[in-house]
């Protein structure tokens, strides 16, 4: 049975810190002509940038700490309201709670729209820590020291972990094996939105 094809492409992926998220979904939002939109990446690029919502949040993210969510959800909602988003998206890193999954609820439905698929990268966490020590020595970033990885992982757990039942009640997660190759695992994802109808939009 072959689902019915829909014109639109709005999706978040979810894992753990180290579950490879951020590559897959620079892959597959290439792959399916959206835009990535990663709260992490404008949070980082506003900070190197010097601008004051950077300033405001430098410490919070050195920390490991989540950024308020009135605050995390309204720039959400300044990205999503431009014109490259109109059909579709790929989140990452957004929502991270349930406070986050209503605030983006109610964004969606003011427009009549819905997330169409919810990608779970599913990964071990001694195979995420053994990644994020690699990154660490790679890139450098502030915030991969010991201590605030463990508390971010801590945030994933009680906090953002919650919010995958929410989308799992509305049938819309496809839990994706995150171990293997980069194109291994971006297969898995693709099949995974080809069953659900979702197509490659440009
Ligand atoms: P990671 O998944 O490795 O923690 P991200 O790039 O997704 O990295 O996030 C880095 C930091 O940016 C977080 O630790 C947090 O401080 C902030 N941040 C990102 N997304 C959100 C969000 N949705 N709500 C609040 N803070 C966020």
């Amino acid at each position: 049975m072959t689902a019915s094809a829909h014109t639109t492409a709005r999706l978040l992926i979810v894992g753990p810190q180290g579950s490879g998220k951020g590559t897959q979904g620079v892959r597959i939002a290439a792959a399916y002509g959206i835009p990535v939109v990663s709260t992490g990446d404008i949070f980082r690029a506003n900070i190197k940038a010097g601008t004051e919502l950077g300033q405001k949040v430098t410490a919070i993210l050195d920390a490991g700490d989540l950024v308020p969510d009135e605050l995390t959800s309204e720039i959400v909602r300044d990205r999503l309201s431009q014109e490259d988003a109109a059909n579709g998206f790929l989140l990452d890193g957004y929502p991270r709670n349930t406070h986050q999954v209503e605030h983006l609820d109610a964004f969606l439905q003011e427009r009549g729209e819905s997330l169409d698929a919810v990608i779970l990268l599913d990964v071990p966490r001694e195979e995420s820590l053994t990644r994020l020590r690699l990154r660490a020595t790679e890139q450098g970033r502030s915030d991969d020291t010991d201590e605030a990885i463990a508390h971010r992982l801590d945030i994933y757990e009680h906090e953002t972990a919650p919010i995958i039942s929410v989308y799992e009640q509305r049938g819309i997660v496809d839990r994706i094996d995150g171990v293997g190759s980069l194109d291994e695992i971006a297969e898995r994802i693709v099949a995974a939105l080809d069953a659900r109808g979702l197509r490659v939009l440009v």
